[in-house]
C-alpha cells in the first residue's frame, strides 16, 4: 500500500484488515453476491439476511488489499442490525465521500454515523484506490437489493 494517510486512520484500517469483523459466510441468508475489483485484484463474497426491513445478519469472505478488506469489515460493523433504509443512506454518504476526490468536508455528524468509515476519507484522493474502498459497500447494496427482489417474488 503506497497511500500516505493520517496515522490514526491508517491504524484503524490496519486493525480491521488484521481482525476483520463479520468475516466468514453465514449459513442462513437471503442473497449472496460476489464482487471483484479487477484493477487491484480485490474480491469479496457477501451474504445477507433481512428481517423486518432490517439487515438481520451479514457475513463475508474476501481477498485483496488492506483497503478493500478493511472497508468491508467497517461496512459490516455499521450495517448489521440497521434498518435497510439507514444502511442505504450510509452507503450513499460513503459513496459521496469516496467520489469527493479529497474535497469532502467531514462533519461531526459524519463521524457519528460513519464511525470507522471516516478513516477512508483520505482514500478519495487516490482514484485508483476508491474502487477498493467501495467494493464491500457495493456488494452489500446489491445483496440487499437482491434479497428484496426475492421477497417480492416469494
Ligand atoms: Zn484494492
Amino acid at each position: 500500500m503506497s497511500v500516505p494517510m493520517d496515522s490514526i486512520y491508517q491504524q484503524i484500517i490496519l486493525d480491521h484488515y488484521k481482525n476483520p469483523h463479520h468475516h466468514g459466510l453465514i449459513e442462513e441468508f437471503d442473497a449472496e453476491v460476489h464482487h471483484v475489483n479487477p484493477t487491484c485484484g480485490d474480491e469479496v463474497t457477501l451474504r445477507v439476511r433481512l428481517a423486518d426491513g432490517a439487515i438481520a445478519d451479514l457475513g463475508w469472505d474476501g481477498d485483496g488489499c488492506s483497503i478493500s478488506q478493511a472497508s468491508t469489515s467497517v461496512m459490516a460493523d455499521l450495517v448489521v442490525g440497521k434498518p435497510v433504509a439507514e444502511a442505504m443512506a450510509l452507503q450513499e454518504r460513503f459513496l459521496e465521500l469516496m467520489q469527493s476526490q479529497g474535497n469532502a468536508e467531514l462533519t461531526e455528524g459524519d463521524e457519528d454515523v460513519l464511525e470507522d468509515a471516516v478513516a477512508f476519507e483520505g482514500v478519495s484522493k487516490y482514484p485508483a484506490r476508491v474502487k477498493c474502498a467501495l467494493l464491500g459497500w457495493m456488494a452489500m447494496k446489491s445483496a440487499v437489493v437482491e434479497s428484496d427482489r426475492q421477497e417480492e417474488t416469494a
